[in-house]
């Protein structure tokens, strides 16, 4: 059956002027989607979203978005596949329990569409996704459970001025929240002291946990697809450019049925609206560039004064009250319990930190950049006396960005 879409949905009855596309029901798999007035399956097809976490509400979207055909998906997760995911991931198959959530996602995907093409990454995205990623994305679709990742998203969704859309579920009730910098409230805007203390209940002392599980979320299937619904519509909504409700949550309460809008206050304090700096390509990896070479190469622009700037902090070394000195380097976030033990005394050692690296930083100048923690494609900020700039490690795109 074809049909015409522009003129039969001309509310006076008259014949519009614009082209009018001929739709095949039979052949074309979008067809029904071309329907809607303001649909345009081209941008659907050229968009790129970036999806954080193939648990319950990451299933949902990337099942979405894959029926709507979305060209390119980015889906990090670092976890494997559980019995216990079987009751709220439609993508996931009892022969899959063990198997890596974002690879088995972005198989089913492909399966279910393929033309959408996947980049699936098992890593923590606050740990190994760059900034060159989400500067390369149109949308993030935060699908997980924790406030430290959020915070990241939002950080790193701000420096590269791209929207994001948080998803929270819990039993019968859920929230969707959109942020589109440089305007309106961003996600740490909305956080509330109890907030800041959920986020360090899981690092004491900036270590997370190793063996202790922390509390699961019990949740459904059916909130995971109500909230994972709206996330979606809000991210074509964007895809589109048709108006969302920027720095504004919806929250949803399944056992009474109500939704409350919220509109969200920027604060002006907040520290994550800072003006962004320009960002500048060089065609190198993290894995194969020391410091030594990058302020070298910076020199040039922001003189032998450059120092890099570390949006973490860097470990540099340990050392005990027992007088046991041991050298680490690495991400503060990154460490395990069992590496900062005294290996004399079994305390707990006190880590030397750093987040500073300039031409005077001796023991770190002939050190990658990726033995200290930085992501691969990420943005690294450095300073000069006057200046300051961002370097984009565009020699890892091809290995990120790896779309299949
Ligand atoms: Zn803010
Ligand atoms: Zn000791």
């Amino acid at each position: 059956m074809n049909r015409q879409s522009q003129s039969s949905h001309n509310p006076t009855g008259t014949i519009s002027e614009s082209p009018i596309e001929v739709l095949d029901f039979e052949h074309d798999r979008y067809s029904s989607l071309k329907l809607i007035p303001w649909w345009e399956q081209e941008k659907v097809a050229a968009a790129k979203v970036m999806v954080v976490g193939a648990g319950a509400l990451g299933n949902e979207v990337l099942k979405n978005l894959a029926l709507l055909g979305i060209g390119h998906i980015f889906v990090v997760d670092i976890d494997t596949i559980e019995a216990s995911n079987l009751t709220r991931s439609v993508l996931f198959r009892k022969e899959d329990i063990g198997r890596l959530k974002a690879a088995v996602a972005a198989e089913r995907v492909r399966e279910m569409n393929p033309d959408v093409k996947l980049a699936a990454h098992n890593r923590d995205v606050v740990m190994d996704i760059g900034l060159g990623v989400f500067r390369r994305i149109d949308v993030v679709i935060g699908c997980v459970d924790n406030v430290e990742a959020r915070v990241f998203m939002n950080n790193a969704c701000w420096r590269v001025m791209k929207p994001w859309i948080n998803g929270g579920i819990e039993e019968m009730q859920g929230i969707v929240e959109v942020f589109v910098p440089p305007d309106g409230a961003c996600y740490e805007c909305t956080m509330t002291e109890i907030d800041y203390q959920e986020m360090n209940r899981r690092r004491p002392c900036g270590l997370p946990f190793d063996d202790i599980a922390l509390g699961k979320v019990p949740t459904t299937p059916t909130i995971s697809s109500i909230i994972a619904g709206i996330q979606v519509q809000e991210a074509l909504k964007l895809i589109h450019g048709r108006e969302v409700m920027s720095g504004g949550g919806i929250s949803f309460y399944g056992t009474t049925n109500e939704l409350l809008r919220t509109a969200y206050s920027r604060s002006e304090e907040c520290p994550v609206h800072s003006s962004p700096t320009a960002i500048v390509p060089i065609d190198r990896k993290v894995s194969s560039t020391t410091f030594g070479q990058l302020l070298q190469e910076a020199s040039g622009q922001l003189g032998e004064e450059a120092r890099i700037e570390l949006d973490f902090d860097l470990v540099v070394g340990l050392s005990c009250s027992c007088g046991e000195r041991q050298k680490l380097l690495g991400r503060r976030n990154a460490l395990k319990r069992n590496q900062v033990m005294c290996s004399r005394c079994g305390e707990i050692m006190a880590m030397d930190l750093t987040s500073e690296i300039s031409r005077l930083s001796d023991e770190l100048l002939d050190k990658t950049l990726s033995q200290a923690g930085i992501a691969p494609f990420d943005i690294v900020t450095i300073k000069g006396s006057n200046a300051q700039l961002r370097f984009e490690f565009t020699g890892d795109e091809a290995e990120m960005l790896n779309y299949l």
